[in-house]
């Protein structure tokens, strides 16, 4: 029976798939305005990379029967990994993969998403030198997982849609700024005035989550 679109919460793993291919498919309809951004900072590819990862990422999630919401995060985590590559392809499959060192989460709330992309953030972190600032998917990712642990408490619906503006806000703020790190970085002063790619497609998927999280999700 379909559940109420807008007041989901405690969202099952079968349940949680469905948001989360969602999100993914609604960040697979924006590669052509990713690619844009990435023509201004780096080798204009950003959008394609990501169209090929989400379509591994659901590939993988196809045929998964889902127990556990760590599943369907390693998941998408190990089709982009494997198909992406680039630097945004190993950042995402990390990102991703480090659910599965989170502890088992078989319900998805706005608490426990927060302990998966906490994973996330950390595992990626080890990965990269890119820190707060250096015009990176940080720059998005980093006010996004901040915010949703000051929302925390709060339905899974409502915490996405200000999740989701606190990750938009974190790209737009990459308008402006020198690039540290990555391709971008050669280009010096000239990229400053760029919005970057990774950081716009972090904040598409959060925006793509908040959208699905309105939805009716089948149980
Ligand atoms: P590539 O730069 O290899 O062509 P993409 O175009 O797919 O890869 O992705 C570029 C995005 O990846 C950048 O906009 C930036 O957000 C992110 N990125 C690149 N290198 C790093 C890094 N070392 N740490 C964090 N993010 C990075
Ligand atoms: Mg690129």
């Amino acid at each position: 029976m379909p559940a109420k679109g807008g007041n989901l919460d405690n969202l099952s793993p079968s349940q949680t798939k469905q948001l989360l291919v969602r999100a993914l498919q609604l960040l697979a309809e924006q590669v052509d305005q990713l690619n844009e951004l990435d023509r201004a900072l780096g080798d204009g590819d950003h959008g394609t990379t990501v169209g090929r990862g989400v379509a591994a990422a659901l590939r993988e999630l196809g045929a998964m029967a889902p127990t556990s919401i760590n599943e369907i995060f390693v998941g998408i985590g190990k089709g982009m990994m494997k198909s992406m590559g680039g630097a945004s392809g190993v950042l995402y499959g990390v990102f991703f993969q480090g659910a599965q060192s989170a502890a088992t989460v078989v319900e998805l709330t706005s608490s426990t998403l927060l302990d998966l992309l906490e994973c996330g953030l950390k595992d990626l972190q080890a990965k990269t030198k890119a820190v707060s600032g250096d015009k990176t998917m940080l720059d998005a990712l980093i006010p996004a997982i901040r915010c949703l642990e000051q929302s925390r408490s709060k339905p899974l619906p409502e915490a996405l849609r200000i999740v989701a503006a606190a990750a938009e806000q974190g790209a737009n703020s990459t308008i402006g700024l020198l690039p540290k790190i990555g391709r971008a970085k050669t280009l010096g002063h000239r990229a400053c005035v760029a919005k970057d790619p990774g950081a716009t497609s972090v904040a598409i998927f959060f925006r793509g989550l908040a959208i699905a999280s309105q939805e009716p999700i089948a149980s």
